[in-house]
């Protein structure tokens, strides 16, 4: 049976990770969060990089703003505009160039809501929109213009339970968002709980780039509540470049796979940043040595705003078949490619 009344309709603001909590100082990921940079001239001061840089990130910059939280600002090479870190969380002037083929909906998900925050595009999966806000602002973002206001003021979690109740073809839901793990953990426990409550449902996946930027996040609260499931749990992390793991980070996914929670990874393929078979296969060499399976190399998703970041399919295959030969086969992601109206993935290679 499921219990909803603890659930209200009132647990749907948007979690701002600005938490009037009282927070531990420091190390608390909430904290960490909250002191993030929001300013891109604040961010190039930061990285002592040139003004030209700062003015024409604050020209660049839309209604998705700057977010980059300092463990993740940690990793990015002062002094160095080309940093494969930095050109995913700084604006600059590609961002306003006109692409046609680059929309804001790449992926039709406005024609997939089943019911608001919850969106059925794959078979036997479900995916609920658990918050609107993430760690970081990745500019290559799919979900850059998605509307987390209106399908989160529409959200009730009442109406998405019995939705997923109601359609007994599901085995998985899938955490996203935003970043569902913006939202604290006693939350999620509630909603784990009440996703194992429906009896067709066998496993529950989180996709989350929070490991990465505030490896912080991976804290025994998070960890008690995916072990104390009685469904299947999977963590996807969603990491783009060797630099990205520092010793945190390792520690944080040494966390997760301890706790016995399977940890796979996305990567999506970008321009300047990872089209480089040196850059991958370190990539992925670090993964499977900190016992993250690579799971996903993404072609991106024709986002507008992004149209600078696109990697020519011919080349991802190029980049794939350099890997087989430099990486035990587990090591080799699949290279894939969202389909408006598919109902899975598209091999690429
Ligand atoms: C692809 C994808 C999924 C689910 O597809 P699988 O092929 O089952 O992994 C869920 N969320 C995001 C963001 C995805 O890109
Ligand atoms: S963390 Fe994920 S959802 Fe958030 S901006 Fe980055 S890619 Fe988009």
């Amino acid at each position: 049976m499921l219990r909803l009344a603890s659930m209200g309709t009132s647990a749907i603001t948007l979690e701002t990770g600005h938490s009037t909590d009282a927070v531990a100082a420091g190390e608390d990921w909430r904290t960490l969060l909250a002191q993030a940079i929001r300013d891109p001239v604040e961010l190039c001061r930061r990285l002592g990089l040139p003004e030209e840089l700062a003015a024409e990130a604050a020209r660049s910059t839309t209604a998705f703003r700057v977010l980059v939280p300092q463990p993740y600002l940690a990793r990015i090479r002062p002094g160095d505009p080309n940093d494969p870190l930095l050109a995913q969380v700084l604006p600059r002037k590609a961002e306003m160039a006109n692409a046609p083929q680059f929309v804001h909906d790449p992926l039709h998900e406005a024609g997939i809501v089943r019911t608001p925050g919850l969106l059925g595009k794959y078979k036997g999966r479900l995916l609920i929109v658990a918050s609107g806000a993430c760690a970081v602002h990745c500019r290559f973002c799919f979900r850059r213009h998605f509307p987390y206001v209106q399908t989160l003021s529409g959200r009730t979690w009442h109406g998405v339970f019995k939705q997923i109740a109601a359609e007994t073809s599901i085995e998985e839901v899938i955490l996203s968002g935003g970043d569902p793990l913006t939202t604290h953990d006693c939350r999620l426990a509630e909603i784990a709980q009440q996703l194992s409550e429906i009896p067709h449902l066998r496993r529950l996946r989180i996709h989350t780039r929070l490991p990465i930027v505030i490896p912080q996040r991976v804290n025994d609260e998070l960890l008690a509540w995916l072990r104390g499931t009685r469904l299947a749990t999977f963590v996807v992390v969603h990491c783009n470049h060797p630099a990205e793991i520092d010793a945190d980070v390792a520690a944080a996914f040494g966390r997760l796979v301890d706790a016995g929670v399977p940890v796979l990874n996305q990567a999506v393929l970008m321009r300047g940043i990872n089209d480089d078979a040196e850059v991958l296969t370190e990539l992925f060499g670090r993964l499977v040595d900190l016992r993250v399976m690579p799971y996903y190399l993404h072609q991106l998703d024709r986002v507008a705003g992004a149209a600078h970041f696109v990697v020519p399919e011919e080349r991802g295959r190029e980049l794939i078949f350099q890997l087989r030969a430099r990486l035990p086969g587990y090591a080799v992601p699949r290279y894939v490619r969202d389909t408006p109206g598919a109902e899975h993935k598209v091999v690429l290679e």
